[in-house]
């Protein structure tokens, strides 16, 4: 068959050559060792934690060797497409703080590499396609859904693989060129799949993750391009990868066992393949046992999931760093100052058991994280999450700067600071004692006293309350107060003796931390007076006498 005929009748419209394409896409300007990354999410409106977990390994290994890390979009299933998938995609991972050097941008791309669509690179795969069947590497398959499914059937009856190739292939490839000619002149659909060899050898990969593999050779007549043209993932990712220079390919393990293709084709192109990182699954546990995390069944699959809940970016980071590095914690407790971006990553300590996601541990992270942070920090990625989730809380903490500022310094200091603070939404609930517009009562001041106590141990109180004691002065007060009442001023001696008290002073300050804050577990609570201040000390407190 005379191949350059055959590569005319599939692409009359491709004029443009290897050489014109290999011109296009120079060699990047790097230093050695620059790492060249991406991420390619298909968009489908559905950006999860795997593609973050993924994002987060290209980025740190491009951002620490100087490289580049960019975005590619990998839309070749056109059914799958959401409209305004992209930007969602580039905000959620513009909220974890990933940022791209290049790529696709929510109002067009970005870069030398360009386009980073696949769908706008239709021809460049397209001049390869061309290219292969002028090898005698590709040719066009023109085999009914029907056929196809009779084949699979049998094969599914023989226990054989799945596929076409071998004697399976022998009526695509036994056509005539009349007769492709002639099908195409009728309109028959057509699929291009590359000419597999029968074979029974085996490659090896260095996987970056997971060590040498061995796997057997690619003896598929796989399909390089659809029938309307565009490419599978498998062409697609061999000739992007290729032309935009990328060092490392990093994605989930799914694609292992499609390894031998792409091993296959980077061979029939001679290009050098990049260097492959297949990253573990992520999983969580269902009562004892592990299981992959579902979409339909885990709402936490979804980074959406965490923006909603007002988990902060870092926190999600450090978790995924604890699941990506196996060094990590320990390298936290050593540093717990240090910006988790300063953690030297390495592929090397990697795990490639499914990797654990635990909300609980996250929830434990995050505690540990925002207590880290200063008070200005935490305002301002606190208010950024009201701003978006919470509108009224919002306004309530723009109206209130100063005291919401000192709030959250309260129990800030000391070698124990308190860690109050989980997520940006259990903040809004933790904080709302700090303001009357949300202060609710949570816990029952009845069981603490009897009434006629109360109302004389708050009517001593403010008798004797003065907003400009030190916090020393201010507790003789009520020790005193607590001792006149007939309560122990020790918690101990009232164990010892139960009969000779009516309480301990630990009711005492339950009683006046509930009327304070509507809780009997918060604060300190002469730090909490000094920032609620002696006007709203008072009117919390006068209503109990
Ligand atoms: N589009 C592929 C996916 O979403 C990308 C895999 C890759 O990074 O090569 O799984």
């Amino acid at each position: 068959m005379d191949y350059n005929q055959l590569a005319e009748i599939l692409f009359p419209d491709i004029k443009e050559t290897p050489e014109d394409i290999i011109k296009r896409f120079p060699d990047r300007n790097l230093p050695d060792g620059a790492c060249v990354t991406r991420i390619g999410p298909s968009p489908t409106g559905f950006v999860h934690l795997g593609n973050l977990y993924n994002a987060i390994i290209a980025e740190r290994l491009a951002r620490q060797s100087g490289g580049v890390f960019y975005l590619r979009i990998e839309d070749t299933d056109q059914k799958r497409e959401v409209k305004g998938a992209v930007e969602t995609l580039i905000n959620a991972m513009g909220y974890f703080g990933v940022e791209f050097d290049e790529g696709a941008t929510s109002d067009g791309d970005n870069g030398a590499y360009a386009p980073y669509r696949q769908r706008q690179r239709k021809n460049i795969y397209q001049v390869f396609a061309k290219y292969l069947v002028q090898q005698g590497k590709a040719y066009p398959c023109f085999l009914t859904a029907e056929e196809l499914e009779a084949i699979r059937e049998q094969q599914t009856a023989n226990k054989e693989n799945t596929g076409i190739y071998g004697k399976y292939a022998e009526k695509s490839r036994s056509l005539a060129i009349e007769q492709i000619e002639e099908n195409i002149a009728s309109g028959k659909p057509w699929v291009l799949r590359y000419m597999g060899e029968e074979t029974d050898e085996y490659i090896t990969v260095e996987d970056a993750v997971r060590g040498r593999l061995e796997m057997p050779r690619n003896n598929m007549d796989f399909v390089l391009l659809k029938s309307d043209g565009i490419p599978t993932y498998h062409f697609a990712h061999v000739i992007d990868d290729h032309f935009m220079h990328s060092t490392h390919v990093i994605r989930g393990e799914e694609w292992l066992s499609s390894l031998p293709m792409h091993v296959e084709m980077f061979n029939a192109l001679d290009w050098k393949q990049p260097v492959y990182c297949h990253t573990a699954t992520l999983m969580k546990m269902d009562g004892e046992s592990k299981r992959k995390l579902s979409k339909r069944k885990d709402p936490e699959l979804a980074l959406s999931y965490y923006q909603q809940e007002g988990i902060s970016n870092d926190a999600v980071w450090e978790l995924l760093l604890t699941l990506l590095n196996s060094n990590f914690e320990e390298w936290r407790i050593a540093n717990p100052d240090t910006d988790y971006r300063e953690f030297p990553y390495t592929l090397e300590k990697m795990s490639i058991s499914g990797a654990l996601v635990d909300l609980d541990k996250l929830r434990d992270i995050s505690k540990n994280v925002i207590c880290r942070m200063s008070a200005e920090q935490v305002y301002e990625k606190w208010l950024e999450w009201c701003v978006k989730y919470n509108g009224d809380f919002a306004e309530l903490i723009q109206k209130y700067p100063k005291r919401t500022l000192s709030a959250l310094n309260v129990g800030k200091g000391g070698n124990k600071p308190r860690k109050d603070l989980e997520t940006w939404k259990q903040a809004c609930d933790f904080m709302s004692f700090w303001y009357d517009e949300t202060f609710k009562f949570e816990d029952d001041m009845s069981v603490e006293c009897d009434d006629q106590t109360r109302k004389l141990f708050f009517a001593r109180y403010l008798e004797t309350y003065n907003h400009s004691d030190g916090s020393s002065e201010w507790f003789a007060k009520v020790k005193e107060i607590t001792q006149d009442l007939g309560f122990a001023v020790k918690p101990k001696d009232f164990k010892k003796n139960p009969d000779q008290y009516k309480g301990s002073i630990v009711n005492i300050t339950n009683m006046l931390r509930i009327a304070l804050t509507g809780r009997a577990n918060a604060p300190d609570i002469w730090e909490v007076s000094q920032v609620l201040g002696e006007d709203i000390v008072r009117k919390r407190l006068e209503k109990w006498i």
